[in-house]
């Protein structure tokens, strides 16, 4: 059984139907690349998985079961959690208050020795662990997100534009941060505008255009055929 299973899903904004009839399996164990030019509709697809979202029509499952009509932080006790676009993270508040805020769903016996984990991974979150997220560089707030979403320990992460206002050097060790994660044993799916950094680490791909799935494959079959790949991305 798929770890997360969507069928003939519909969302709209009032008038404007944003996906049409999208349908996707995510495995457990895969890193899936959610792949689109702007606009596609990759950001309301995630919205909707984690429930900040409803659907017009459709299925979405998780490990079986139905998670379309819960609400938030019923997901995220299911194990699904969610990086938003923009990271969403609490500026005043200091590093640390912003990692609790991740794991208010788990007792306080879980929360030391997941924190302890997660500071491994983001060393630098220690360092930083008093000061206001805010003052943070633009890496530095992804990894916090990241962490944030980590201590709830989700069975599926899910990471919406990792590379946003990052440069290049920052942005490919991200990638690597999240690639370890997912080899440690966290199922992921990340929508990504970068097609060439996303290619080199997923398994699988889902490529969006207007609402629809235009195209999915291996990341291996999609990184053999550029053109094809670009023709959907709206590039040359
Ligand atoms: P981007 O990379 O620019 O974030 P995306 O692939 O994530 O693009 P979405 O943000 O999901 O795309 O947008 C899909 C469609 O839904 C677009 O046509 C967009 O204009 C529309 N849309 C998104 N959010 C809203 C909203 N709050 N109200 C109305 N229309 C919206």
């Amino acid at each position: 059984m798929a770890l997360l299973s969507i069928k003939d899903l519909q969302v709209a904004y009032g008038e404007v139907t944003a996906l049409h009839d999208v349908s996707l399996e995510v495995d457990e164990g895969e890193l899936v690349a959610i792949l689109g030019a702007n606009g596609a509709g990759k950001t309301t697809l995630l919205r909707c998985i984690s429930g900040l979202l409803r659907p017009r029509s459709g299925e979405i499952r998780l490990k079986g079961e139905s998670i379309a009509n819960l609400p938030v932080h019923e997901i995220v006790r299911r194990g699904l959690t969610h990086v938003p676009e923009g990271r969403g993270l609490m500026a005043e508040l200091t590093v640390m208050e912003n990692l609790r805020l991740g794991m208010y769903l788990k007792g306080p016996r879980r929360l030391q020795s997941e924190l302890a984990r997660v500071l491994e991974l983001f060393p630098v979150l220690r360092e930083r662990a008093g000061q206001p997220a805010g003052m943070l560089s633009g890496g530095e707030q992804q990894m916090l997100a990241i962490a944030r979403s980590l201590v709830a320990q989700p069975s599926l992460l899910m990471v919406d534009e990792l590379s946003l206002g990052l440069a290049p050097k920052i942005t490919s060790d991200l990638m690597k941060l999240l690639s370890r994660i997912h080899e440690e044993g966290v199922t992921v799916v990340m929508v990504e505008q970068n097609a060439h950094q996303a290619l080199k680490y997923a398994t699988r791909v889902y490529v969006l255009a207007n609402g629809r799935t235009a195209l999915s494959g291996t990341a291996r079959e999609l990184a053999d055929d550029p053109k094809m790949l670009n023709a959907y991305l709206g590039k040359d």
